[in-house]
Order: C-alpha cells, then structure tokens, then sequence
C-alpha cells in the first residue's frame, strides 16, 4: 500500500477505513451490475471467506431487497453499505446512489457533494458519452477523486490508447493504467495488474466467479507465457512498453488532488476486474475528508457529531406521509438515541429511529461515524442543507440550489383538488426535486426545474403518490428571481411589480418574469433590491 498523502491528519481507525462514494455514468454502461456485484463481493467475501457459488450470489441480493421490505422504503434507491477485506483489513464502502434516468436533476449534484470519491464507469465500446461528461464535470468542480472502469471488455470495444486518449482529452484528467487488457471481444482473456504485478484472468464460465489471479514477477517472468498464448502475450508486452512510456505513472496525490484518474478494465457481468476496483478504492481511495461550513471547517476527526441532509426523499412507505433525510456525517461517532441540535431552527432532535443502509446485515445498526449516510425519518423538519451538530451553531455550506430553467403551470385535472396539489407540490419542493411558486396573482402553480423530464417526473409521481392527476402547460413566465434587500424597499418592490410577484415553499419573495429587460429595470429602477438566480440552502 502507498503512504497516505502528507497533508492529512491520522484518523481514527474506524474512519479511516470507510470509503464514501458513487457512481457516475451514463445509461447503460453497466452501474446497476457493477452495484450488484460490489454487492456480491462485499458480502461473500466476509461472510463466506470465499467466493459464492450462483445460488448464494442471489441470494445475498434477494436478502438487500427483503431488508427493503422489512423496513418498508427503498433502500438500493439511495445508499448502501457493505464490508470489503483487502489485506488483512477490512474496509466499509459506502455507495451513494446517484439517479439513475438520463435527464438531469438537481438531486444528482447534490449527492455528488455526499461523496468523497466516484467510480466511473464507461462502455469500453463507447467511450466518454454525454452523461459520463456532464456528471465528470460536478466532480471536477469539487476535485473529487475519481477512479475509471472501463466495462464490457468481453465485447468488441475500442483499442485501448484510444479510451486513454479519449478520457484525456474529453475530461482533460490525465489517465493512467492500473491494468491492461489482454485481448478483446471474444478474445479477451484478462488483464496485466500494472499495479501488484499479476495477471488476472477471466472465467467466462462462471460469471459470478473471481478471476484466476496469477503473481508475476514482472512482464518478462517466463510464467506469463504459461497462461497467455504467444501473439497476445507480444501484443501485451509492446503496449504495456508504449503504454510506459506515453501514459503518467500512478500518483496517488495526483488522484487525490482529482488531477488523474487509474483505469481499470473489465466486464462486471462476468465479474471481471471488480476486485481489483475494490482494492483501487481501498488502497488508493480518499478516507473521509473535511467538510466546508460556516463559520468553519468540520474535519472528519472531530469528536463531536456533524452531519447535514444531501437529500429528502418523500413518500417511501406510500402508506405513510413520511420522509427520510438522507445525511452524511462530517464528523463524530454517532450513537442511536443521540440527541442532536437542528441548526436552522436551532431546536433539539432525539434520532431515534435512524436507518443505516448495511446491505449484509438486516439488523439496524447501532452507530455510524464520519463519512456514513444516515437516513433519518421524520417529518418534514429536515430539509436538504440543514446541519446536525452536537450543540455547535455551525452550517456546512456548497450544497447546491439550482436556477430553474425551465417554468410551467401546473394544475389539478380536478379544480376542486387544487388543495391536495398544493400539499403535494410543497412537498417535492422540501424534497429538492422541483421549486414551487405560488402566483401572487392568479391559480395554479409555477413549477420550475432544471430538466423537462423532470416534469413527466412529476407528474407521474403526483398520480402515483397523491392519486391526482396534473397537466402541465406553458408559463407565461421563463425565468424566476429571488428577492432579496431591505424589508422597505422589498415591499415597495412587491407593491410596484404585483403581477410579477410568487412566493416559494419557503415564503420567499420571487419575481416571475418573461423578459431580461424586466430584470434590467429592477436593477436600474430600485438599486438596494437584488433579484439571484438561485438561494443557498439553508
Ligand atoms: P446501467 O444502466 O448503467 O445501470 O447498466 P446495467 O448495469 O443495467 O447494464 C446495461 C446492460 O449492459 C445490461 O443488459 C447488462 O447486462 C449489460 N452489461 C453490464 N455489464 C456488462 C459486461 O461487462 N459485458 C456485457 N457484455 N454486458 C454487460
């Protein structure tokens, strides 16, 4: 194993070995069955000390999902955590679910800043697409750490400069090799572990089985040529040699500093390359980093509790109206029955009932420490940015609130139900999933959001969760403002502009206009008031 990198702090052993992270793709490249099979190996390789036969594999997933009926909510949805022993010690993973359709929303970033690392995994076929792109971009801007899975090697893919190549000029990270594959398509036969000198080979008649794992001394120990017939074992030792010399070598700082990513390559459907991913993410990984707040840093090895709400997610159990805050803990050893301060409303809140997503265990654990997600069901009193500390009035700040993009009306198919829409609509406002304005003037509702499919979203959750059917239409407004600025020139504001005027979940002030030259007027016309495209959370 590397040294861990100079400029952090020795952390607590039981921090030390949690990895927080998800995955970013696009649709299609193979997160779901990577996930299972982070999933097969977390649990098996623990429980079982080898790995599962078939049976057993489903089993284990078969368990995840009646632990999601035992508890009523969808937990795969969200996040999941299991054990993964690499040389000698054991590592908890937790996985962040990001979501998973095409279209984007803002509860993708917001996940993003849960995280202190992500996987990415590409098609070794189609290279970086437009998805992998966008959600790289979200990384890049908090130099979050990532590491590359290059999947579905055992079918025809690209040549494997061109992915390297492809990564580093489309994403601008400089890409490095941790493995190289020998062979493709049909012929794919495994990788060269670049890294521990081994070469690992796949076994296409046992998809659930590890790889055989053969220790080498090097590319030119005569064993190679036991297991690698002679023109791919050639072909192997030219570009490795070319790979050397064009591609940077490993810098575990560099990966630190999100400045380079390692690739791997593999077929998660044949559990191909997963293991040595999982040891890349153990060994190399960041462990819990600092989290940013005001009015000050939260570092990971603080004894007292931090934590802050990523995500609200509504209506998990559609009997009942509850809904769980999904919270990451910056700091601390949280215990069950903690009693904890809610910053913003600066009241007390016992968390008694918290869910901690274990995926190989179906019982509620009992504690979780800096770098876990919780999830914590409650009421509606915890929105997403909302800080939980031990006492301490400190807010952990950069949890993303979007511009909505893009306005529609929204309105009940029934009139008479304008009510119920009214509660369902404030409801996916707490929960992030849209911003909700309610006309000064006027019925219905303004919806804004950051993508259209956000809408069908929308709409099929409220027939769904509300048993209401809705109709969007076109808005005579495209963009919306937050208004902010002294109470007397913030009514005198609202006094002149009426018609423009709405509300927010929050009660906020928020001009609705169709026109930049409106927004140009009030900067001209009332000097003190500020219109911002967006609010922080908090
Ligand atoms: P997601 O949309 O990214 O979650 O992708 P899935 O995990 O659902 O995979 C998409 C499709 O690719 C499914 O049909 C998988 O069976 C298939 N797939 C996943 N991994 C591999 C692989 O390594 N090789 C091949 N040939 N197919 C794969």
């Amino acid at each position: 194993m590397l040294d861990r990198a100079s400029n952090q702090p020795e952390l607590p052993p039981e921090i030390a070995r949690r990895r927080t992270f998800a995955i970013i793709s696009h649709p299609d490249a193979g997160k779901t069955t990577l996930t299972e099979k982070f999933l097969l190996y977390g649990g098996a390789i623990q429980m079982a000390g080898q790995v599962r036969a078939k049976g057993e594999a489903r089993r284990t997933r078969s368990d995840f999902m009646q632990m999601e009926k035992d508890r009523g909510i969808s937990v795969s949805a969200s996040a999941m955590s299991f054990d993964f022993s690499n040389q000698g010690t054991d590592y908890r993973f937790n996985l962040v679910d990001t979501p998973g359709h095409s279209d984007f929303s803002e509860d993708t970033y917001r996940t993003l800043t849960a995280v202190d690392a992500a996987v990415m995994v590409i098609d070794g076929a189609k290279g970086v697409e437009s998805q992998t792109q966008k959600l790289f971009e979200v990384c890049r801007l908090r130099d979050l750490p990532i590491l590359t899975f290059c999947n579905k090697m055992d079918r025809e893919s690209r040549d494997t400069f061109e992915i390297i190549d492809e990564i580093q000029e489309n994403l601008a990270i400089d890409v490095t090799p941790a493995s190289w594959p020998i062979g493709m398509g049909r012929d794919f036969l495994g990788c060269y572990d670049l890294i521990h000198d081994r070469l690992e080979l796949m076994d296409r008649a046992d998809r659930n089985k590890v790889a055989e794992s053969i220790q080498i001394n090097g590319l030119d120990d005569p064993e190679l040529a036991k297991h690698v017939p002679e023109a791919e074992l050639n072909k192997l030792l030219e570009e490795v040699e070319m790979a050397r010399e064009l591609l940077p070598t490993f810098d575990q700082q560099a990966l630190l500093d999100g400045t380079m990513t390692p690739i791997w390559f593999g077929s998660a459907i044949n559990s191909f390359g997963v293991q040595e991913l999982m040891q890349g993410i153990a060994e190399y990984g960041p462990q819990p980093q600092p989290q940013k707040a005001e009015p000050r840093q939260i570092s990971p090895e603080e004894s007292k509790v931090c934590g802050f709400v990523f995500k609200v997610q509504a209506n998990m159990d559609p009997k009942h109206r509850d809904r769980v805050a999904f919270v990451r803990l910056a700091s601390g050893h949280f215990k069950r029955g903690m009693k904890l301060t809610h910053v913003r409303s600066k009241k007390p809140m016992a968390i008694s009932n918290p869910v901690l997503f274990l995926a190989s265990d179906r019982e509620l654990a009992e504690e979780a420490w800096a770098g876990d997600i919780m999830g914590i069901p409650n009421h509606g009193q915890l929105r997403i940015g909302d800080t939980l500390t031990e006492g301490e009035m400190v807010r952990a700040t950069g949890i993303p609130s979007f511009a909505p993009e893009l306005l529609q009306t929204c309105r009940a198919g029934d009139p008479l139900k304008a009510k119920h829409l009214e509660k369902a609509l404030m409801q996916f406002a707490e929960e992030g999933a849209a911003k909700v304005f309610k006309p000064a003037f006027g019925s219905g509702f303004i919806v804004g959001v950051v993508g259209a499919l956000q809408f069908e979203v929308l709409a099929s959750r409220i027939e769904l969760e509300y048993g209401l059917p809705v109709r969007f239409e076109a808005s005579q407004f495209t963009s919306a403002r937050w208004v902010t600025g002294p109470k007397d020139k913030v009514d005198a504001f609202i006094a002149a502009n009426k018609q423009h005027i709405s509300h927010d979940n929050d009660g906020d002030v928020v001009f609705l206009t169709r026109l930049q030259w409106d927004i140009d007027r009030v900067a001209r016309d009332y000097p003190d008031v500020t219109l911002s495209a967006t609010k922080e959370m908090m």
